[in-house]
């Protein structure tokens, strides 16, 4: 780990139950920058987020943030030090409205007046929330949902986002939309995102680093255009 990395996992094992999923699990995220996790279905991408946020408990390893060892620490501690998860599926209260959802990413903060300038800030940056504020998240389209929980983990101002299958169920047009927000945020607020995704092409093409992951460990790591460029790489772990 060197001090431009943001995130560092370090010999990571862990999993579900007696047997691990993953199997010591080296990585390294620089700040500011993407990293794409990719991998056939079951190759642990999932769990591995799942470890580095803390919602299911190494065996063994670390796991630093910004060099602070985060053994040990509750979750809604995690989120002060600045890091956020969106997870796979989204996690959007159907019954809250947009607006009281998008508040529930800044509960924790303290300075109030603070909360609602990012609150505004998300307001600009997803103008389709800001005309349905006061909808349901129940009457939002796939790619309303997922603009409210990645808005809603924004709320809170991570350092570090963790985002699991983005493009999930959302048509081609959404999914660039994503990306090119992603891109944005890395670019212009220096936001850090470790990214999970099937769609390879799409994560390949917003990402900085590319990450295979096959049967819990991590294969190759690699510029993202390089793994693009790296046929025989693509055919054995990508599947294109
Ligand atoms: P996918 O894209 O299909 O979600 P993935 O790479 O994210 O794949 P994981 O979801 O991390 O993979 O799953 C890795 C392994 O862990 C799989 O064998 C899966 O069956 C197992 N697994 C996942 N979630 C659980 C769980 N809650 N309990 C027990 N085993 C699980």
């Amino acid at each position: 780990m060197t001090p431009d990395d943001l995130l560092a996992v370090q010999g990571v094992v862990a999993g579900y139950g007696p047997v691990p999923v993953l199997h010591s699990v080296d990585l390294t995220v620089p700040r500011g920058s993407i990293a794409a996790v990719v991998g056939a279905n079951g190759a642990g991408k999932t769990t591995l987020l799942r470890a580095i946020s803390g919602m299911i408990r190494p065996t063994s390893g670390r796991i630093v943030l910004d060099g602070e060892d985060l053994r040990g620490t509750p979750v809604e501690q995690l989120v002060r030090r600045g890091l956020a998860h969106v997870p796979e599926g989204r996690g959007v209260i159907s019954e809250l409205t947009v607006d009281e959802n998008l508040r529930l990413g800044g509960l924790w903060r303290r300075d109030r007046a603070a909360a609602d300038r990012a609150l505004d800030d998300v307001y600009q940056l997803f103008e389709p929330l800001a005309r349905r504020r006061r909808h349901p998240g129940h009457q939002l389209s796939g790619g309303e949902r997922q603009m409210l929980a990645l808005g809603r983990a924004l709320v809170g101002r991570p350092r570090l986002l963790l985002l699991d299958e983005p493009s999930l169920g959302l048509a081609p047009r959404v999914v660039a939309q994503t990306m090119a927000l992603l891109r944005r945020l890395r670019d212009d607020t220096g936001l850090t995102v470790l990214l999970v995704e099937q769609n390879v092409r799409s994560a390949l093409s917003v990402a900085d680093q590319g990450v295979v992951m096959a049967l819990g460990r991590i294969v190759t790591t690699a510029p993202a255009t390089a793994l693009r460029d790296d046929a025989d790489l693509r055919h054995a772990y990508l599947g294109f």
